[in-house]
């Protein structure tokens, strides 16, 4: 399952919803039918049992928030009853309900909202007593795990802004048979959830004759102030250089009045990234993108895609950027599935590929920063004759770590966009040992000059500002720093007490760069689960290369192997919470959510 479709599960519940509650109102009207209740006795009993909730005495004046209100007929019920300490406040998610409801009662208050939405107001419900009648009970087509997700999400998000108590109803487990259209939950459960929030005040009532049973949660002492909603956790919060450590480089470029054209501040960087990298000066050439220095290398190494080798081959399993970038060379993009374990290119299985008599290149890349090995590809080249240029673009802080290894002949595009661990904000390089070959990139990347003003080879203007190297030079002065941030954070993830199961799914540094945290769920069910448990806490997160290549629209056609490990990577990989400043809440946080989701998805 790709993120689209993830999405799609999300919303399927809420479309079905509206349009299941939608459709009987306006088949039966405002009637218990209506409301998709079988009978009006069966109501009015809920009703009753529902506002049981209440332990305020009568004459006290109580805000009661009715939680997927429909019409509004539990207001008739409670004026009926003559409840006139009662405030009420009506919350559903259907605007067509909301609005018989707002004509029946002009004078009362109804909130549309959906509160699984990221950015839901759930403060406009805050209230004494919150009441759930019939949100819970069915499930529709949505799976246990699912329903129990949008569930306990729908509780833990809401008990914070009620001051005294909630209750809700949900089918029993104890019962002759199940329906599958119901959600029935054991009690235990229920329990278990609401101890969590309210602690030894649960009740649980299944006493008034109906196949369902009514929780009660009361807070021990009335909460007075209703805390804050938590913030929506971002997927990554990148910080580069503060303009204070910025001032000293940009000071210079005052000075020397030298902009852009292999400035001193350029010519400083790639030294040092050279430097960083343990080769000479030179070795590294900046760029203005990842994507351009890719090009860069492409053009350099390999020149245009011609009419006998129209096809790059690349990994079907990478953001967009690889295919882009070959396309600009005048590639036509071929994806080749990439292997389970490695999430890269083999180049053994690659000799004997059909293709190969066609490609004028393989672009074989880093995934999430997993360096490439230059040994084996070096010795595919030799073998093939097909020239190779990988895109490492996330990949530096993991080359730093052992550079013999991935830095060679084989050029290495590196991106230095903000998200990656080394970040200029827009930029990249290119890493080779072969000194010609560095010369022919910045060429390329200039216009296709050398020495002179005549363009002498395919190029593009992919040169780096000396504005973005003074980012750069000021990013390598607290670099050691931030990646013992980023390393300090991906290490509480790893280092939560008692989740193995959870544990055993992480993938952090230095498997991966530094700027990535992964989820790699065991299958596309429960990767769905995560995503749900996820997005209702209010979680940001990112399947960074989505389905791959072939999941965006422009590159829908391009020719393709069959692609099931790419396929099954892009549901399951889940890139989660990262930043150098990340807390131990955060991360608590988020690994909460992944216990939980993992324990009902068991
Ligand atoms: C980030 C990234 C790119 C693109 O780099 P930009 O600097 O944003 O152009 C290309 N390929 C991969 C694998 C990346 O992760």
């Amino acid at each position: 399952m790709n993120g689209r479709e993830v999405d799609v599960v999300h919303r399927r519940r809420e479309a079905v919803l509206v349009e299941r509650c939608d459709r009987a109102f306006e088949l039966f009207g405002d009637t218990a039918r209506g409301a998709l209740w079988p009978s009006e006795a069966d109501r009015r009993v809920r009703f009753d049992v529902m506002l049981d909730v209440i332990d305020a005495q009568p004459a006290t004046p109580i805000t009661l928030c009715d939680f997927g209100c429909g019409s509004g007929e539990l207001l008739t019920h409670i004026r009926r009853r003559g409840l006139t300490n009662v405030t009420y406040i009506g919350a559903d998610r259907s605007a067509l309900v909301l609005a018989r409801a707002r004509a029946k009662f002009p004078d009362t208050r109804f909130v549309q909202i959906d509160v699984a939405e990221l950015n839901a107001n759930v403060g406009a419900i805050a209230c004494d007593y919150l009441v759930a009648n019939g949100v819970f009970t069915a499930k529709w087509d949505l799976t246990d795990a699912e329903m129990w997700a949008f569930f306990s999400s729908t509780i833990r998000r809401t008990w914070p802004y009620v001051r005294r108590g909630i209750a809700f109803n949900v089918m029993s487990k104890i019962v002759d048979w199940e329906r599958d259209d119901l959600f029935h939950v054991p009690m235990d459960a229920v329990a278990g959830l609401l101890h969590e929030l309210a602690g030894r005040n649960v009740r649980l009532r299944a006493d008034y004759g109906l196949y369902e049973y009514t929780a009660y949660a009361r807070r021990q002492a009335p909460a007075s102030i209703v805390p804050r909603e938590p913030a929506v956790v971002p997927v990554m919060r990148p910080q580069l250089p503060s303009t204070a450590s910025l001032s000293r480089y940009l000071r210079r470029i005052d000075v020397s009045r030298v902009y852009t054209n292999h400035g001193p501040l350029v010519n400083e960087l790639e030294e040092r990234l050279s430097d960083l990298v343990r080769l000479p000066a030179g070795a590294v050439v900046t760029a203005t993108s990842g994507t351009d220095a890719l090009a860069g290398a492409i053009l350099a190494t390999a020149g245009r895609g011609t009419s006998a080798r129209p096809f790059a081959i690349l990994p079907a399993f990478t953001f967009v950027a690889t295919a882009i970038a070959a396309e600009l060379c005048g590639y036509r993009p071929y994806l080749v599935d990439v292997d389970a374990e490695t999430w890269m290119l083999d180049p053994d299985a690659l000799r004997s590929h059909p293709v190969l008599g066609e490609a004028g290149l393989v672009i074989p890349v880093a995934p999430f920063g997993r360096p490439v090995s230059q040994e084996r590809w070096l010795a595919f080249q030799a073998a093939t004759g097909t020239p190779v240029v990988f895109d490492g673009a996330s990949s530096l802080d993991r080359i730093v770590a052992s550079p013999q290894s991935y830095v060679g002949e084989i050029p290495v595009a590196l991106s230095f966009h903000a998200t990656k661990s080394f970040a200029t904000g827009e930029g990249g390089g290119v890493a080779t040992t072969n000194a010609g070959l560095a010369n022919r990139v910045a060429r390329a990347l200039n216009f296709g000059f050398f020495e002179g003003r005549d363009s002498r080879g395919p190029s593009l203007n992919g040169k780096m500002s000396e504005y973005h190297a003074a980012v750069g030079l000021a990013e390598l002065d607290g670099w050691a720093e931030k990646r013992m941030a980023l390393e300090r954070a991906a290490h509480m993830y790893a280092s939560v007490d008692d989740q193995s199961a959870v544990l055993e799914r992480l993938v952090t540094t230095p498997d991966v760069s530094s700027t990535y945290v992964l989820f790699h769920a065991a299958g596309p069910a429960e990767a769905a689960a995560v995503q749900g448990a996820l997005r209702l806490d209010r979680i940001e997160f990112r399947q960074w290369y989505g389905g791959g290549v072939l999941e965006h629209p422009y590159f829908r056609d391009v020719r393709h192997d069959s692609l099931l490990v790419t396929e099954r990577l892009g549901a399951c990989l889940i890139g989660l919470p990262i930043a150098p400043d990340l807390t131990e809440e955060t991360v608590a946080r988020v690994t909460s959510a992944l216990v939980r989701a993992l324990e009902r998805n068991v």
